[in-house]
């Protein structure tokens, strides 16, 4: 008796014509996220299977399955021999190893046996063979038929090659759609909770992402950028591997407090970052810029001050935390695995140089004011050129 994860396709489902290009992408993440890993992957209408991997990999693969978008869910099954002609001793064996796997209740549980014969040659229906079956699950003396509310459902799925998966277990997917259909954005990523965040959720979407992220030698340390790669390399799992832009921001950051008005510091300094970002999106071919504002959080995330910052923009920004509060992203942090990062203190570009009173409804016409006379486009330029790729 071998083992056998099954893999189950959401939402792509739905897709008609563009199937095709979908599946192609899904199984190529699929395979990426279990490299290094031996096993052999087959595929049938409608869902995918890893067999033939040696036990010890067996969690490590759910574990990586379950962060591959456009999965719906996982079940790890047990792989027999089916007989035509026979009781299915074979079935029943599997059978009985995945009702002991079932915690023990107080009372009796409720189950069902759903059986799918694609293997027509196996006789009887599926009814029959699932009625056939219960027995031996009933032997067990803690369980109860119950064919519409229950608590189990055994499936045994018989297929046309001669074997039959046998399991209870369903694992639920990370949703979404696979990675890589839905175009490309460059995220802006800070050491926060929330841009990795807003990570998770366009990833989530099947965007492929690359990262870009604004650093301040000597004023922000050697630590905080480790740290944006740290989070990169965490969201891997979810995104697959992204690129990551680190762009000498020091000299816009000095500029700018030198030029303008402290308080216009925090909204002059991200429109900086859009043209900056715009500019290695083109080189990038992303078609978006990612942020991880969350509306009214703080001072620079007001509609004013998103209207100043969008102004420079000439790529669309999505904000896919725009309307959560703290604990809904905090939420999303820590199911990603990003939050423990995120919490180091290490500082980042935006701490450095901040005023005591900035302006929260900036308009546009005051920050173009107060920009005047700076070399924008140098500046953007030598960011760029210095920019060094992780
Ligand atoms: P975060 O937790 O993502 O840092 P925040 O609540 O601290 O967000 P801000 O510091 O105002 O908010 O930043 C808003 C957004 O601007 C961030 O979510 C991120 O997308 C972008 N951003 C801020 N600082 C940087 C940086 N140093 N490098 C790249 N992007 C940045
Ligand atoms: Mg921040």
């Amino acid at each position: 008796m071998s083992r056998v994860i099954v893999i189950r396709y959401g939402e792509i489902f739905l897709k008609g014509k563009n199937r095709d290009y979908f599946e192609s992408l899904l199984i190529k993440n699929i395979k990426a996220a279990l490299s290094g890993i031996n096993y052999r992957f087959t595929r049938t209408q409608g869902r995918y299977y890893a067999e033939d991997f040696a036990p010890e990999d067996e969690s490590e693969m759910v574990e990586r399955l379950k962060k591959v978008f456009g999965i719906h869910s996982l079940s790890v099954a047990r792989k027999v021999a089916v007989m035509a002609e026979s009781d299915f001793p074979e079935i029943r064996e599997a059978l009985s190893e995945c009702a002991d796997e079932v915690p023990a209740a107080a009372g009796k549980t409720s189950f069902r046996i759903t059986v799918k014969r694609a293997d027509k040659r196996v006789p009887g229906t599926s009814a029959g063979i699932a009625a056939a079956l219960g027995s031996t699950v009933l032997e067990k003396g803690r369980f109860k038929v119950d064919l519409t509310d229950y608590e189990v459902n055994f499936r045994v799925d018989i297929r046309e090659n001669g074997f039959a998966l046998v399991y209870s277990s369903d694992i639920p997917g990370a949703g979404g759609l696979p990675v890589g259909c839905s175009g490309r954005g460059m995220l802006l990523l800070s050491g926060g909770i929330d841009s990795p965040a807003a990570a998770y959720l366009m990833a989530k979407r099947g965007m492929k992402l690359f990262a870009v992220h604004f650093a301040s030698p000597p004023y922000t340390s050697d630590k905080a950028r480790d740290k944006v790669i740290d989070l990169r390399d965490k969201l891997a799992a979810y995104t697959g591997h992204m690129k990551l832009l680190v762009v000498p921001f020091t000299d816009v950051q000095l500029a700018i407090h030198e030029h303008c008005p402290a308080n216009f510091m925090i909204t002059i300094m991200r429109r900086f970052m859009m043209r900056i970002a715009c500019r290695l999106s083109e080189k990038y071919e992303c078609g978006a810029l990612i942020t991880g504002e969350s509306l009214g959080q703080v001072a620079s995330q007001t509609v004013e001050s998103m209207t100043c910052t969008g102004a420079t923009a000439t790529l669309p920004i999505f904000r896919p935390l725009v309307g959560l509060d703290k604990d809904e992203i905090t939420a999303i942090a820590k199911h990603a695995g990003t939050f423990d990062i995120s919490i180091r203190p290490y500082e980042d570009c935006c701490t450095v140089f901040l005023p005591k009173a900035p302006v929260i409804h900036p308009t546009l016409k005051a920050v173009e004011r107060a920009e005047q006379g700076m070399d924008i486009e140098g500046l953007v330029s030598a960011a760029v050129e210095g920019t060094e790729i992780f």
